[in-house]
């Protein structure tokens, strides 16, 4: 039973493999080739891009998407999480797509359906289809990844997309820097990779910047003692991104809050990546929502 809960253990060619049939479906056609396969996209926190690009790519595979709002469902009745992965899965389910607060929610959907379950944002635990569309879109903008330098701003501590960054992206040859307040560090480092809280010292060095949203529903606050005004020590802004390389980009897994981590103008500059990156779920989506309808065939 393949689908993907996490890139852990994935190697450069396995990630390669995946990007590169990323890149095959950017420009390719509607097509019909998992007509009659069902993708349930099971929700249970909120989301804009993830969700729409997941269900935009099933269905230029030709998949069926069954969609499933906790808030109007029988979750409201207190059906439980496992007897409502029970009835999507009786009712006809091939794929699940899931979203959750709970870290190991993936492992238990599969193992109560018995159906490959693809990761769309467990709580604080990873985000692997996020890192793929940052490893697409990087390798998109400069040609390669091997020996670039990022820089990831702002709440690591409770950030998924962060996770799955540190798990993939150094096995491709992109070097991490961890930088913010104190508070939004890793309690650990495992990664072994370098950390700092002077984000001004780090810009001349990196080609891109890849700030992160303060994750207020998992209890961070942008108030941080020791940091007297986020913006002013950690935003990125005009005068930052002149102090970067001519070709340092900006990168965001959105929703970005405009005026905290990012000011309009950076936000909408040319060295901005974010619509790319929104872009790319789609064909990064369908690759891995391909790959998991192949195994079930
Ligand atoms: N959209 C990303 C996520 O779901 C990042 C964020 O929400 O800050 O993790």
């Amino acid at each position: 039973m393949s689908g993907l809960i996490t890139l852990h253990g994935w190697g450069r060619e396995r990630l390669t493999e995946i990007l590169d049939k990323a890149e095959g479906y950017v420009a390719s056609a509607q097509s019909t080739a998992f007509s009659g396969a069902t993708v349930t996209c099971a929700f249970f926190e909120a989301s804009t891009r993830t969700r729409l690009s997941f269900e935009r790519a099933a269905h230029r595979l030709g998949a069926y998407v069954m969609g499933f709002s906790p808030e109007l469902s029988s979750v409201t009745k207190g059906e439980s999480f496992k007897d409502t992965i029970l009835t999507l899965t009786a009712i006809g389910t091939d794929v699940f797509i899931l979203r959750h607060t709970l870290a190991d929610a993936a492992d238990l959907a599969a193992g109560w359906s018995g159906r490959p379950v693809i990761n769309a944002g467990l709580g604080s635990r990873e985000h692997p289809t996020q890192t793929l569309i940052d490893a697409l879109t990087l390798r998109q903008e400069f040609g390669r990844l091997d020996g670039l330098r990022m820089a990831i701003v702002g709440d690591i501590r409770n950030s998924r997309v962060a996770r799955g960054h540190l798990i993939a992206l150094p096995t491709l040859g992109v070097e991490l820097t961890l930088v913010g307040p104190t508070p939004f560090m890793p309690q650990d480092n495992p990664w072994g990779v370098r950390t700092s809280t002077n984000l001004d010292d780090e810009l001349g060095d990196v080609d891109v910047v890849y700030l992160l949203r303060i994750q207020a529903e998992r209890g961070s606050s942008a108030d941080i003692p020791s940091s007297a005004g986020y913006a002013r020590r950690y935003g990125m802004n005009e005068e930052r991104l002149s102090m970067m390389k001519p070709t340092g980009v900006v990168m965001h897994p959105g929703p970005i809050n405009r005026g905290v981590e990012i000011d309009d103008a950076t936000a909408d500059s040319e060295r901005s990546l974010l619509v790319r990156q929104v872009a790319n779920g789609v064909p990064v989506r369908m690759a891995v929502i391909a790959e998991a309808l192949e195994g079930v065939r």
